[in-house]
C-alpha cells in the first residue's frame, strides 16, 4: 500500500521549530509500506526552522504578523500535484497544524485555543476525494489499521454485512444495499470510538471494532467505562484478527482515553465472539434470559464479560 504522510511524522526535522513529530505507529505503518513523506510548508518554499504561522480570518499569518498565505497554498497544491500522480492508498497527517491538521487546528489568535476546522493541505486534499487521517485518530497494529469510516467505505461493507453469517449472530440483520450501509456508516459507525478494521496492506475496510461510550450502551453509566463491539468480515475469520484489533482498542481504551473498566457481552451461541473475550482476558459476569434484540424482533439469553484496568495490566 501507498501511504502519504507528513514528514515530520516520519522522523523530518521540518517542523517550525526544526524539531519533528516522529511517532510509533507511523513508523509500524512504514515497515510494510511505499511511503511518501511530505511537508507543505517547506515545499511552499518556507524555511526551518520558521515563526509558527495559524489562519485567521482565511489568511496565513506568522505570530509576528507576516502574511505567508501564497507559501501554504503553493504548499498544499504541491501535495495535491504528488497525490494525484501517486493515488496514495491512505493519506496520514499531522494533528492541529494549519497546515496538515485534518480535525482541528488553532484559531489565529495564538492563543492556543483549538477549533474545528482543517489546515490548508488537509482541506484541499480532503475536498479533492483523497483519503485523509488525522494521526491521532489511528491505531496500528502488526497487521492492520483501526480508522474512522469514511462515506467511501459504503461499497466495502456492504460486501461483508450482508452476508447472513455476520450479522444476525451479533443482533442486527444483514444489510440490504450500499445505501444501507452508507447510512450505517453516517448514523451507526459515527461514535467517537468508532473504528474500520483494515488491512495495513490496502486499507480498505473488512470489520468493525468499537468501545461504546457513556450514553451509548446499557452495561455502564460511567464516563471511565464502555462497551466492547466487534466484528469481522467473513473471508478473514480464522486467522487472528479481531483479538488482534481487540488487544490494540483495548490498550487505548486503558491507556489513551482513561477508562477504568470494559464491557463486553455475547448472545448465547456466539461462540466466536466468546472465544475473543476470553482470548483478551475477560472475565464471565452474568446472564441474562429473555433479552430483546431490537433489530432482530427476537429475545436471547444474553452473557456479560468485564475487563478492569487493573487485570489488564
Ligand atoms: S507542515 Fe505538516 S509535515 Fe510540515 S512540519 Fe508542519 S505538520 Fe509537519
Amino acid at each position: 500500500m501507498k501511504i502519504m504522510v507528513s514528514a515530520c511524522l516520519t522522523g523530518g526535522n521540518c517542523k517550525y521549530n526544526g524539531g519533528n513529530n516522529r511517532t510509533e505507529k507511523v513508523l509500524k505503518l512504514m515497515a510494510d509500506n511505499e511511503v511518501i513523506p511530505v511537508c507543505p510548508e517547506q515545499m511552499g518554499g518556507l524555511p526551518t526552522p520558521r515563526v509558527p504561522s495559524e489562519i485567521c480570518d482565511g489568511l496565513v499569518k506568522t505570530r509576528d504578523g507576516r502574511i505567508v498565505d501564497r507559501e501554504f497554498r503553493e504548499g498544499a497544491t504541491k501535495c495535491l500535484e504528488i497525490a494525484k500522480r501517486e493515488q496514495p492508498d491512505l493519506i496520514v497527517l499531522q494533528s492541529r497544524s494549519p497546515s496538515c491538521g485534518v480535525n482541528q487546528r488553532y484559531d489565529g489568535t495564538f492563543s492556543g485555543t483549538l477549533i474545528e476546522s482543517s489546515g490548508i493541505t488537509a482541506q484541499l486534499l480532503r475536498e479533492k476525494g483523497f483519503p485523509v487521517a488525522d494521526v491521532e485518530d489511528l491505531l496500528v497494529t502488526e497487521r492492520l489499521i483501526l480508522r474512522k469510516w469514511e462515506e467511501s467505505d459504503a461499497g466495502n461493507l456492504y460486501v461483508y454485512a450482508k452476508d447472513p453469517e455476520v450479522g444476525p449472530i451479533a443482533g442486527w440483520p444483514p444489510h440490504q444495499s450500499v445505501e444501507e450501509s452508507l447510512d450505517v456508516i453516517r448514523n451507526v459507525f459515527s461514535g467517537a470510538e468508532a473504528y474500520a478494521i483494515c488491512l495495513k496492506t490496502d486499507n480498505k475496510a473488512i470489520g468493525a471494532v468499537e468501545l461504546k461510550l457513556n450514553g451509548h450502551t446499557d452495561l455502564t453509566d460511567r464516563d471511565d467505562e464502555c462497551e466492547l463491539g466487534y466484528w469481522l468480515g467473513k473471508p478473514f475469520w480464522g486467522q487472528g484478527i479481531v483479538p488482534e484489533a481487540v488487544r490494540e482498542i483495548l490498550r487505548h481504551a486503558f491507556e489513551d482515553i482513561g477508562m477504568q473498566k470494559v464491557w463486553c457481552g455475547y448472545y448465547d451461541g456466539n461462540i466466536k465472539s466468546k472465544r475473543v473475550q476470553e482470548k483478551c482476558g475477560f472475565r464471565y459476569q452474568w446472564t441474562t434470559e429473555g433479552l430483546d434484540v431490537p433489530l432482530m424482533h427476537e429475545r436471547r439469553t444474553g452473557h456479560v464479560n468485564l475487563l478492569t484496568k487493573e487485570e489488564w495490566k
